[in-house]
């Protein structure tokens, strides 16, 4: 193997300390990446994968960023699952005393950290989770939010990490060993953690951030020791204490809920068409992660819900307040995030001048709620803005060492250094021009760069007239480079005031962003304050825009002209509202052709419902209903392909969740149970599923299906009821209405759908003929004891049995025609009884058949009768 360069040893020597990591090594004004790192990131980043010194022979991959532009590189890595390690050069060029520059990893980051808060994306939480036995906890750097749950099976686990969608999870090696068979593990991202600070160290050797965590549970300790390990203690700064959340005062739901309703995603993935998109009226990033939060974690806690309506009617009935607060809470921008930053260790001087704009805001908008009177604490807001104002330079740079951040009057001895560094530059300029003038050189001039620090630059066509007193410093292709005695003198003062200067501007900064995070917990809680004002007020608004009202709960169901909340913002045609009143407990069979707008209807009860516990108006005239507990969605799933499951698996999966888990406080939607597999096992689960809600839980279920039979379920079940979305049918087409109504559906209307979807008219002829032929026979034949024999029937012999009973059906006939033309007088007695026997023999043969089939059938309706009513009988 060919020797490495020193610059490539100490690569390896850095790169095997950070082998999990994508290791960003700085040299010159680039970070390179080189090998396995470059290959995988170069796709991610879209950007050019070459090889170092090609020419000669080297194989090794590189690629690389800018050193000034290197957050959306980070962030894009960080979203893609990955760990990143920036190495940086710690000393300058000039000082290098080995052969290369020295080196060192300055900064780790995991996907649930964040290296620039302005590359996130600002409606989506940033978190971290970890879990122990019973708790799952969570946190998010970003913004200072951190809470955990109490868990009860691992369902709760799963539906928690779905909920809040963990950038990364936090696991000890021995959960790691114990989840490597999981499913887990390969759908999150998670980092390996085991230096728990808290078991490490005795309680009175904690440092102050993290005493406030020793009764935590296991999951938080693990949690902050990895922040603190792995970003410093003043990462914990923004952290608010973390919040104890209890599953038992939130709704239960299925897991799938979100996705079925279209709750944050629709089902193409995009954010666009969504319930959050649709009533998302919020002006700040943090008020709009607060409303998702919120419509995350729907409540059953009444008293929280109703003081959560209590807040939007307060600003329903403030309309002037609500018109002047808005366009204030406009200029706010992300509170939380600007917050964050100063926690940040690349903070500068202009996050500081944010801050005073979002307080600045943020007053103001207090001013206007309390007409001009501040309580005592927002004083203390006004005093932080003010000191920020009186300190930092409103013309600051990004760059502290660039000086010019403090403004002057903060401090007298660095007004000095600062006018020290002015005065000097006078000087400078004086001396330029005394130099032109005695040589009579007027190209002449005095400048600076970092290498070679101030010199006086004469082009060669004057090099005759440079006094014996210049010293040559470096000499160009058309100008030579000199010093002097006296710019040496004055180089000195002018650097000596400048490092003075800057470190002085840099120590009143740290001191000023110091006082700030002293301060951090009070700036959260206004903060907070401010994303609920945000919240509620943004939430009146979209109330009278759009016509919501205020839900109540009682014993009873009543939707009075209720809306979709997504459709109806959109449709091209106006929404048609429902008006849907019904007892607490019922089933109803929702019957109707396809388009009829029956998920639809099924859909914004539940969308509604969701809303309001979230504590939200509704979209109605009037809206009363029973406090759910439990929620539960199946509607029309794809396959899982990627977990092994079909499409028909993942449905009953769902259902049997449904089935274990609803009770009399739960609202069901079922979409067309049953149709995943053949019509009559399809339709023989859905009647089970219907029959066993219905009379073993007790819900609230409304169920979709083309199953025409199962509407009979009314006639057999005092809490079954039938309803169906009207149409209006011409001679040659059908006309959605969209309006519920009581009673079944009279037919399904399959084949005048498909017309409507542009099927070939030949097609739609044969199938026309078809369902002639089909409705034809279906009338001569009973129907019910076709129902009822074909429960016991495959498929594949349905056939055969036909053929059997045709038989069956001749047999009679011809004992029957046998028996009638039997002529007894012409018969001897012996040949008479040989005839009898003969036809007690068929007869008997075909008895058998019949008791067996018999004892078949009422085998199965035994076992109808004694669990799940037939309701066919
Ligand atoms: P189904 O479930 O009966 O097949 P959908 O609920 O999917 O029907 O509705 C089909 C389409 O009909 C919807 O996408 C929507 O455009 C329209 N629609 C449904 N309900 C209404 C309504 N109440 N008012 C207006 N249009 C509606």
């Amino acid at each position: 193997m060919a020797k490495l360069t020193p610059l490539m040893e100490q690569y390896q020597k850095i790169k095997n300390e950070h082998k999990d990591k994508i290791l960003f090594f700085r040299m010159g004004d680039f970070f390179e990446m080189f090998d396995k790192d470059a290959e995988t990131a170069a796709p991610i980043l879209n950007i050019a994968l070459t090889c170092r010194n090609k020419k000669a022979g080297s194989k090794v991959k590189m690629c690389g960023v800018p050193h000034h532009s290197i957050s959306g590189p980070i962030s894009k890595l960080l979203s893609a699952g990955l760990h990143v390690a920036i190495c940086d050069q710690v000393e300058l060029a000039t000082e290098a005393q080995g052969a290369v520059v020295k080196r060192a990893v300055t900064r780790v980051l995991s996907p649930g950290m964040v290296y620039d808060l302005d590359t996130l994306d600002q409606f989506t939480a940033n978190y971290m989770g970890a879990f122990d036995s019973r708790h799952v906890s969570f946190l998010d750097l970003s913004t200072g939010s951190a809470f955990y749950y109490e868990i009860f099976r691992p369902s709760d686990f799963l539906k928690l990490l779905e909920q809040f969608q963990p950038k990364e999870l936090v696991l000890s090696s021995s959960q790691k060993e114990k989840c490597s068979q999981s499913k887990l593990l390969r759908s999150v991202t998670f980092s390996l953690f085991d230096n728990d600070v808290f078991k490490d160290k005795q309680n009175a050797l904690l440092s102050p951030e993290l005493q406030k965590y020793k009764s935590d549970p296991e999951s938080v300790r693990r949690l902050v020791s990895y922040v603190y390990q792995t970003q410093g203690a003043e990462s914990l700064k923004v952290l608010n204490s973390f919040e104890r959340q209890s599953l038992k005062q939130e709704m239960y739901y299925s897991h799938q809920l979100y996705s079925h309703l279209e709750v944050f995603k629709n089902y193409n993935g995009s954010l666009k068409d969504t319930l959050f998109s649709a009533v998302n009226r919020t002006k700040t990033p943090n008020g709009a992660r607060l409303l998702k939060r919120r419509l995350k974690s729907p409540l059953i806690d009444q008293n929280e819900i109703e003081r959560r309506l209590d807040q939007i009617n307060w600003w329903i009935s403030k309309p002037q307040m609500l018109e002047s607060v808005r366009p204030v809470l406009a200029q706010m921008g992300d509170g939380e995030r600007k917050l964050g930053k100063i926690v940040q260790p690349n903070c500068n001087g202009r996050d500081l001048l944010v801050l005073v704009l979002w307080l600045d805001c943020g007053l103001k908008m207090e001013e206007i709620i309390s007409d001009g009177s501040f309580s005592e604490k927002l004083k203390k807001a006004q005093m932080l803005r003010d000191k920020i104002k009186h300190v930092i330079s409103p013309s600051c740079s990004s760059l502290l060492k660039k000086g010019g951040m403090i403004n002057q009057g903060v401090n007298p001895q660095l007004d000095e250094w600062i006018d020290l560094t002015k005065s000097s530059q006078i000087h400078l300029l004086k001396m330029e021009q005394r130099e032109q003038n005695n040589l009579g050189i007027s190209s002449l001039k005095i400048r600076y760069n970092n290498v070679f620090g101030y010199y006086i630059e004469i082009r060669k066509a004057h090099s005759s007239k440079v006094p014996s007193h210049y010293r040559r410093k470096q000499t160009l292709v058309n100008a030579e480079r000199y010093t002097t005695e006296e710019l040496n003198v004055l180089e000195e003062k002018i650097l000596s005031a400048r490092v003075k200067q800057i470190e002085m501007e840099n120590q009143i900064f740290q001191d000023l962003r110091s006082e700030i995070l002293e301060e951090f917990s009070f700036l959260m809680m206004i903060c907070d304050r401010w994303s609920r004002v945000d919240l509620y007020s943004s939430l009146a608004f979209l109330s009278i825009e759009n016509k919501y009202v205020r839900p109540y709960f009682t014993d009873h169901f009543k939707l009075t002209a209720s809306r979709h909340p997504v459709l109806e913002q959109k449709t091209f045609h106006e929404f048609v509202p429902n008006t849907v009143d019904l007892p607490a407990h019922q089933t109803v069979i929702l019957t109707g052709p396809n388009m009829a707008g029956k998920s639809t209807l099924m859909r914004q009860l539940a969308l509604t419902i969701l809303m309001a516990q979230s504590g939200c108006f509704v979209p109605a005239a009037q809206a009363e209903f029973p406090l759910f507990h439990k929620i539960f969605t199946r509607i029309g799933a794809s396959d899982l392909l990627s977990q092994g499951l079909s499409t028909f698996m993942v449905e009953m999966k769902e259902t049997a969740e449904i089935l274990e888990n609803a009770d009399e406080k739960s609202f069901i939607i079922l979409d067309e149970i049953g149709r995943g597999t053949a019509t009559f096992d399809g339709m023989s689960l859905a009647q089970a599923i219907l029959e066993f809600l219905t009379v073993e839980k007790k819900p609230l279920l409304f169920s979709a299906t083309h199953y025409q039979e199962l509407t009979q379920l009314a006639n057999h079940h005092s809490s079954v009821c039938n309803a169906s979305m009207a149409i209006r049918e011409t001679t040659d087409d059908i006309h959605f209405l969209y309006l519920l109504k009581p009673g079944p559906a009279n037919k399904s209307y399959g084949v005048q759908v498909a017309r409507r979807a542009g099927l070939p008219s030949s097609v739609l002829e044969r199938a026309d003929q078809l369902l002639d032929q089909h409705e034809t026979s279906v009338v001569k034949e009973d129907k019910q004891a076709i129902h009822v024999e074909s429960k016991n029937i495959p498929k594949t012999d349905q056939k055969k049995y036909d053929l059997q009973k045709k038989n069956e059906k001749h047999l009679i006939q011809s004992l029957i025609k046998e028996l009638s033309e039997y002529s007894l007088m012409t018969q001897s007695p012996i040949d008479a009884m040989n005839q009898i026997q003969k036809w007690q023999k068929k007869l008997n043969s075909l008895s058998q058949k019949k008791t067996r089939k018999a004892l078949e059938t009422k085998t199965q309706s035994d076992f109808n009768q004694d669990f799940l009513p037939d309701i066919l009988n």
